[in-house]
């Protein structure tokens, strides 16, 4: 509702004599979180607790639940912040432009550094699962509420390492309030399982964001020495 018509709405509200109005405690949503990776968890498995998720209210625009991809046994694992629009219409992670990106990165790369590495090989997924309307960042709470089957995916693949793609990964991984500039190049930890940040290949898209470019390169080739060396 805008502001004007809320204005209008309160006044003939008024105009009825109503002088006082008291705000209705937000309706608890009916969340059901796994509290703990279930023993013997597999991809599948999320995939099934998952279901047709209506945990947050991201459920309401999407069009496909965008769960992961890529090798299920990848000792690389790439997390994103969340689908875009040719994610929820294909139902594949990085399959737009900001994908198309992600996937030279990984093979140019990997091609250069003598690492044969196709995207494939790879596990790519992203903090939540839905698209967040107008692209727009995800809130905590759906970052919470998405981030247990993130977690599970990452607990069940279990990669050599994790590369952060952009703050939102970041910070869904991390914890904290540090964005890109400042968290990358360095290892961090997601539970023991080494974790580089880099920029998000959106960012990257930016035409005036050469420097990032380079950056992003040279923490690309270091992942990938890590784990494939
Ligand atoms: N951006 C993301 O963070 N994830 C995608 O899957 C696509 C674009």
């Amino acid at each position: 509702m805008s502001p004007q018509e809320l204005r209008r709405r309160l006044e003939y509200i008024q105009d009825l004599g109503i002088h006082d109005l008291y705000r209705r405690p937000p309706q608890s949503m009916n969340i059901e979180l796994p509290s703990l990776a279930p023993v013997g968890d597999t991809l599948p498995g999320i995939i099934q607790d998952i279901g047709e998720c209506t945990r947050c209210r991201l459920h309401q625009g999407r069009n496909k639940i965008v769960f992961g991809a890529g090798n299920p046994e990848a000792k690389l694992v790439f997390v994103g912040e969340g689908p875009g629009a040719d994610e929820d219409a294909q139902g594949f992670p990085f399959v737009g432009r900001a994908g198309q990106l992600l996937t030279q990165m990984i093979e140019n790369t990997s091609g250069k550094e003598g690492i044969p590495l196709k995207r494939a090989d790879v596990y790519i997924c992203n903090v939540v699962k839905c698209r967040p309307p107008e692209n727009r960042t995800p809130e905590p709470d759906e970052m919470e509420i998405c981030g247990q089957f993130l977690f599970r995916q990452l607990s069940v693949i279990r990669p050599k390492a994790i590369c952060a793609l952009g703050s939102t990964a970041a910070k869904a991984l991390l914890g904290g309030k540090d964005g890109v500039t400042r968290l990358r190049s360095k290892w961090h930890k997601w539970r023991e399982i080494p974790l580089l940040v880099t920029y998000h290949p959106s960012y990257l898209l930016r035409p005036y964001n050469q420097n990032a470019k380079r950056e992003a390169w040279e923490d690309l080739k270091k992942v990938l020495h890590f784990v494939y060396d």
